[in-house]
């Protein structure tokens, strides 16, 4: 089975070639980060205007770097949300005309089932599993019992673990997006300043993030007030630190509870090098099967849509000509 994947939800422009769900046979990522770094953040217009621009380049490299024609697709898969609207409409209408054109059925995926079916180009899903899912929008924790099956158990109640990091990084004064200069300097420093966590009620799986994010920003006012210079590694090393602690730990007593036989995770959070190795020794430790996608696949890419769309289309589901972009669409099961 050949499916080609499009994602456009954000500020990634990018088409995949994915053969049986596992392998990916090309893989393209057009990224906007040089021109929205000026603003400091994601511009919605700004976004759009550049996927217009990339898609249907981006769609031919896919199948050009694949070498495969139109008609030995099996189908088209797209992001139909969550993300911003006019971003999505773009890699949706580019969908629906290519697949129109051929023939080919269209399926709309869910971004964050996206995420987490990076982790099926690595090695075989083992059930149930548990996805704990850290991205720029998303911070939640999801048992998966079976294929296309999710039961979200836990989610951030304020800021996303990729937004706190993109927030941290701006009062650090780092460049956009702040993640990997925040996970380098974090990395480099020798000392840690002390930072709360938030650890909720005793049995929550939620998360939350903002509280931790202030202290941040009022350690730098309190130091700026009493004219003291500001340690940025130890600052990013502290964040780090409270960040990948209460993930770390929520996640091993969630894999514990539910009796897990593999952990992953996912999303662009997941590219975090101090989480990754919190969580893989951890997991050691439990003697549970963990894994995550390479960095690359850990952020935006059509490779993880191709991947989730096949697993649907295998399933039989199926989108209307007529899809249209879903900014704040849920993620649901589509075989419970
Ligand atoms: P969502 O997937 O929730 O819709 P998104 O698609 O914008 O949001 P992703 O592309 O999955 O988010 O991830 C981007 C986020 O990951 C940004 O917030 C970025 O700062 C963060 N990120 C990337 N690399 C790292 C890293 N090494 N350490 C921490 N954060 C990182
Ligand atoms: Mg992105
Ligand atoms: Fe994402």
């Amino acid at each position: 089975v050949y499916i080609l994947g499009i994602e456009t939800s954000c500020d990634e422009t990018a088409a995949s070639v994915v053969k049986n769900g596992s392998e990916i046979i090309s893989n393209v990522v057009a990224s906007q980060i040089e021109s929205q770094k000026r603003f400091g953040g994601v511009v919605p217009e700004i976004a759009s205007r550049h996927h217009v621009e990339e898609i249907t380049l981006v769609i031919e490299k896919a199948l050009q770097d694949a070498e495969l024609a139109p008609e030995e697709l099996d189908a088209v898969a797209v992001t139909e949300g969550p993300g911003l609207v006019g971003a999505l409409l773009v890699g949706i209408n580019a969908a629906k005309a290519f697949a129109f054109a051929n023939s080919l059925p269209i399926i709309g995926v869910h971004h964050i089932a996206g995420h987490i079916y990076a982790n099926q180009l690595m090695q075989p899903m083992e059930f149930p599993l548990l996805a704990l899912i850290v991205s720029g929008g998303h911070t939640e924790m999801v048992i998966m019992k079976d294929h296309g099956s999710f039961e979200l158990i836990g989610e951030t109640r304020d800021d996303a673990a990729g937004e706190a990091y993109d927030k941290v990084a701006r009062v650090l004064g780092l460049p956009y997006p702040g993640g990997p200069h925040v996970d380098q300097l974090a990395l480099a420093s020798t000392s840690a300043v002390e930072f709360p966590i938030a650890w909720l009620e005793k049995d929550s799986y939620d998360f939350s993030f903002s509280g931790l994010k202030s202290s941040v920003i009022n350690y730098k006012h309190n130091l700026e007030q009493r004219g003291e210079t500001l340690d940025a590694e130890a600052v990013a090393a502290g964040f780090q630190k409270s960040v990948v602690e209460v993930l770390t730990v929520k996640a091993v007593k969630a894999a514990k509870e539910y009796n897990v036989k593999q952990v992953i995770a996912a999303g662009g959070v997941a590219a975090n090098k101090g989480l990754r190795s919190s969580l893989e020794v951890a997991f050691a430790q439990e003697d549970i099967p963990f894994s995550v996608p390479p960095i690359s696949l850990c952020t935006d890419n059509a490779a993880m849509i191709a991947a989730a769309g096949t697993q649907m289309f295998l399933s039989g589901v199926r989108s209307e000509l007529s899809m249209n972009g879903r900014p704040g669409m849920q993620l649901t099961s589509w075989n419970e």
